[in-house]
């Protein structure tokens, strides 16, 4: 059995009557890129937001790399090795490239404005750190971006503010990413470009895991080891895409859908 760095156990939420997520158990394996997939409706957003403490869990443990983290503050849950992207774009579009990566150290750093006023070579030294990081990121995952990095997002193409967020979410060094509905609102060609990049991530960081939500059935079989598919908040299997995409339950929910 291969090691679990993420350990999710009868994860219930409600929201009043509605049961948003029903008992679910999942786990992700150390390293692998698990493909979590459902219909509109199904909890995977939710799921995502109790793993990351922007919702409480009615119910459930969550455990990472055996530490109990179940409804931690985001913050806390993004010291502990776990960041995200969003479903719905969140970048500040005004602002520069760097500024919407850099951003994504604001939750990790404990200096605040006090600290940074009257210790301003610590402030610079950890400033120029986190420079050097972002560049290497760029570098790593959005190379052509090398020389924008002062430019605003909005003028910026859907798929360049894809990389961004995906660099914004590495740049606390992560050891699980949560990656929703990346591919939304993206051309074809755009879809290749970013399954790549997610392609890359995998090769160049060693010890990341990765959950990605996704309607785009070809990307989820050509980048998941595994997958689980959600119903009305129930896990109703898991298993390799062939497994889960023959599975007549999965095929019932997605009637007249993508599969
Ligand atoms: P998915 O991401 O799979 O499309 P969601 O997790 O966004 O699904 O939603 C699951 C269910 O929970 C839906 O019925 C949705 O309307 C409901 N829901 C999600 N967030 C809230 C909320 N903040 N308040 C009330 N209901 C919610
Ligand atoms: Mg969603």
């Amino acid at each position: 059995m291969p090691d679990c760095c993420l350990q999710a156990t009868a994860i219930s939420k409600k929201f009043g009557g509605l049961v948003a997520l029903d008992s679910v158990d999942l786990e992700v394996y150390s390293r692998e890129v698990l493909g979590l997939i459902g219909p509109n409706g199904s909890g995977k957003t939710t799921f995502f937001n109790v793993l990351t403490g922007i919702q409480a869990a009615t119910a459930g443990k969550i455990e990472f790399e055996g530490r109990d983290i179940t409804n931690l503050s985001p913050q806390r849950v993004y010291r502990n090795g776990i960041a995200r992207t969003f479903q719905r774009a969140r970048l500040c579009l005004e602002l520069s490239v760097f500024d919407n990566i850099a951003i994504g150290d604001h939750l990790r750093l404990n200096q605040g404005l006090w600290h940074n006023l009257f210790n301003r070579p610590a402030f610079r030294r950890e400033f120029s750190q986190c420079h050097a990081r972002v560049v290497r990121l760029i570098d790593q995952f959005a190379p052509h971006m090398r020389d924008q990095l002062d430019k605003p997002v909005a003028g910026l193409p859907m798929i360049d503010r894809r990389r961004i967020e995906i660099c914004r979410a590495l740049l606390g060094d992560p050891r699980l990413l949560l990656l929703d509905e990346p591919f939304a609102g993206i051309t074809e060609e755009e879809t290749r470009q970013l399954t790549d990049v997610i392609i890359e991530i995998r090769n160049q960081k060693d010890n990341l895991s990765v959950i990605i939500v996704e309607h785009e059935m070809g990307v989820i079989s050509r980048i998941t080891d595994r997958c689980v598919a959600l119903n009305f908040g129930r896990k109703i299997c898991a298993g390799s895409y062939q497994e889960v995409s023959r599975n007549a339950e999965v095929q019932k929910a997605y009637l007249g859908g993508e599969l």
